[in-house]
């Protein structure tokens, strides 16, 4: 889809995946001008296909398009193409429970400028990809580092949201830290060096007793649509849920630990190393990040009650 006139998108047609042709003066690639999104089609129990929360991404890419100044199609826009994409695609969506059809919207400046200027034309697009489930249920917890050196983003910057120019800057910690075993890195924020803030790509949250916390989003945390449903499935099953700063101490002091977002879904934690002092958390049955999900889950394939009205059954 492509917006040329006044940020008006004309409608898209669907083509066999491939590369794209694209002007060597645009702006996402000299300037970065570029968001994306990430969101899964789930197979249902009854071979149906759906999908969760999809205008939650529309809005989130619209919010993004307005800093970045771009035009970024409408909701409705964005929830019919992607539901295009997914039924062009739906015998890819793997058997229910064994994974989810990876969707990727992207919304770049494709217009050509020589200036540090916007460009004035941006082009919407979706591609697709088969994933199997990251947590598979009893597989390996991740184990993350605390990452002192990097912050992931700035106050007043963009980490906010889904701007393609915030996940490059990390590479390069996020590969050390396999390279020494870790599964990913736990960024701390960028004044006080001593908030958590979130995972590469995904949030984090703690649990103590029967409280669940998780950092405030503040401009500097992605506000993962995960992340916002575990708080009201937390309060729907009578935990507290909490948004607040979360000091180093406290994830050390955790029963557990856990992430949260799309492509990983709820993912427990089993250790946090920080200054050399490794730490361990409870994971597997009976925990609370396992409630957590298999209530979500259970509503992203249709096997429990949406009472939130979240799933978006496409066939
Ligand atoms: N933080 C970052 C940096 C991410 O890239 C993602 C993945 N979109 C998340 C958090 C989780 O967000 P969501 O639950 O909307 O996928």
């Amino acid at each position: 889809m492509e917006s040329t006139n006044g940020g008006i998108f004309s409608e898209g047609t669907l083509k066999p995946y491939g590369n794209i042709d694209i002007n060597p003066a645009a702006s996402v690639l000299n300037y970065g001008q570029g968001l994306f999104e990430g969101m899964k089609a789930y197979r249902r129990e009854d071979g149906g296909i759906q999908l969760f929360r999809p205008e939650e991404n529309a809005l989130r890419m619209q919010k993004g398009a307005e800093r970045l100044l771009m035009a970024a199609p409408s909701v409705e826009q964005f929830v019919n193409a992607v539901k295009q994409t997914v039924l062009a695609n739906k015998r890819w969506v793997p058997p229910c429970g064994k994974g989810s059809l990876y969707i990727r919207p992207l919304l770049f400046g494709s217009g050509a400028v020589m200036g540090i200027n916007p460009a004035p034309e941006s082009t919407f697009l979706i591609f697709t990809c088969p994933l199997g489930n990251f947590y598979k249920g009893g597989s390996a917890p991740m184990n993350l580092l605390i990452e002192e050196s990097v912050p992931r983003a700035f106050p007043e910057g963009t980490g906010g949201l889904k701007n393609i120019s915030n996940y490059s800057p990390v590479f390069s910690v996020a590969k050390e830290a396999k390279a020494k075993g870790f599964s990913d890195v736990l960024f701390l924020d960028a004044v006080d060096h001593k908030y958590v803030e979130e995972v590469s790509s995904c949030n984090i949250f703690i649990v103590k007793g029967n409280v669940i916390s998780t950092p405030e989003t503040l401009g500097t945390i992605l506000p993962g649509i995960t992340r916002k449903s575990i708080i009201e499935i937390a309060r729907d099953l009578g935990l507290q849920a909490e948004e607040r700063k979360v000091p180093v101490e406290d994830v050390l002091d955790a029963d557990e630990v856990f992430c949260s977002g799309t492509a990983v879904g709820i993912s427990p934690v089993g250790s946090v190393t920080y200054h050399d002092k490794r730490v361990e958390f409870k994971t597997g049955e009976g925990t609370v990040s396992q409630k957590l999900f298999d209530m979500l889950r259970g509503i992203q394939t249709g096997a429990l009650e949406d009472k939130h009205g979240w799933a978006v059954r496409i066939c």
